[in-house]
């Protein structure tokens, strides 16, 4: 977990574009965006995906759900936005800290989902 870029963004150890923060979650940014808006949002505390959450811990999913909404409307994504996650090997995650991209600002591709 120490060795963890977003637990070491969500600490202000490593520098982000920050557009959105509460007492449980950040979001920034992302740094290799995909869409003329791309945002990770996170939780602070450390859950490597959604495979690691439980019970107590799955209503971060929900916090992160609203905070995604607030923040679409605030990026002008009247027209609708994408979120997702990856989760694992053959998901495509390549940080291992729970995140959700918010994507947006073009119309996108249906051939994902
Ligand atoms: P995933 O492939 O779903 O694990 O997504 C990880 C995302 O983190 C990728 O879209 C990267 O571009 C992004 N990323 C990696 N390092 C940073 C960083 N220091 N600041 C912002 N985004 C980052
Ligand atoms: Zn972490």
């Amino acid at each position: 977990m120490n060795d963890c870029l977003f637990c070491k963004i969500a600490a202000g150890e490593i520098p982000s574009a920050k557009v959105y923060e509460d007492d449980k979650l950040l979001a920034f940014k992302d740094i290799n965006p995909q869409a003329p808006v791309h945002i990770l949002i996170i939780p602070k505390a450390h859950y490597e995906s959604v495979n690691a959450l439980d019970e107590t811990s799955a209503p971060v999913v929900g916090d992160i759900m609203l905070a995604a909404k607030k923040i679409a409307a605030e990026q002008g994504l009247t027209n609708g936005y994408r979120l997702l996650t990856n989760i694992g090997e053959d998901g495509g995650q390549t940080v291992k800290h729970l995140h959700f991209h918010l994507i947006g600002g073009v119309k996108l591709s249906e051939k994902m989902v």
